[in-house]
């Protein structure tokens, strides 16, 4: 089976070298046929450099795409998955807090027969005060306006390429993933993991945004 990692980042150049070796020790000791697709989403630090020298170093494995601006997660997020090969894509975040390990969980899932599995965090003790806050308040607000989601899932989730196809059928312009992808149908499940602290830096998503 081949696989895609998808990630979108914004200013993450001190996660990427860990993050990229992280991923190959597990798709290598699994020995799965995988590439990994970083989408820069406009960042103002060194992230393209990295995921340059990423990919001369890994030339048939690391695939970058570069936003001229920061335009935001699930637009790069759609990007990486119109580039992406695999059988499945994975989505996962840059900064090391979504447990590769649960993948293994993920992929079960998807030999059972589901073609969209998502990560679902078990509990916020990570978030600081302000973000499981904002992020609860989020969901809540978003369930009021009749937006079908996923409670505390992210967007650390696999689909299907079946699953990706039946995105791309969605004519959105201002996308919000998590709120599209439920909507695709096919059979869905869940897989609870631990979220842990960010590997470097501080969250991309202040107040503002
Ligand atoms: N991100 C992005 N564009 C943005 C904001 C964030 O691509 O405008 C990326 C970010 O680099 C990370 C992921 O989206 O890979 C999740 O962001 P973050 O970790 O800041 O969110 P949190 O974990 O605090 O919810
Ligand atoms: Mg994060």
């Amino acid at each position: 089976m081949d696989i895609s990692v998808v990630i979108p980042l914004y200013n993450e150049d001190e996660s990427l070298p860990e993050l990229f070796s992280w991923i190959k020790r597990v798709m290598e000791e699994n020995k799965f046929t995988y590439e990994v697709i970083f989408v820069n989403d406009g960042s103002t630090d060194r992230s393209w450099d990295v995921i340059n020298e990423l990919h001369n170093q890994n030339p048939d494995t690391v695939h970058g795409i570069k936003f001229r601006r920061n335009y935001g997660k699930s637009p790069a997020l759609y990007c990486g998955f119109d580039r992406a090969k695999g059988d499945v894509v994975i989505t996962m975040d840059a900064d090391l807090q979504d447990d590769m390990d649960a993948m293994d969980r993920f992929l079960e899932k998807y030999e059972e027969g589901c073609e969209i599995v998502y990560g679902v965090r078990n509990k916020r003790d990570t978030d600081t005060f302000f973000k499981r806050f904002t992020a609860e308040g989020f969901y809540k607000v978003m369930k009021a306006l009749g937006v079908d989601i996923v409670f505390n899932h992210a967007d650390y989730r696999l689909m299907s390429r079946r699953a990706v196809e039946g995105l791309a059928q969605f004519s959105e312009v201002n996308l919000f993933l998590r709120g599209i992808v439920p909507q695709i149908g096919y059979k869905w499940t869940t897989v609870t993991y631990e979220r842990a602290e960010r590997f470097a830096g501080e969250s991309k998503y202040p107040l503002k945004k």
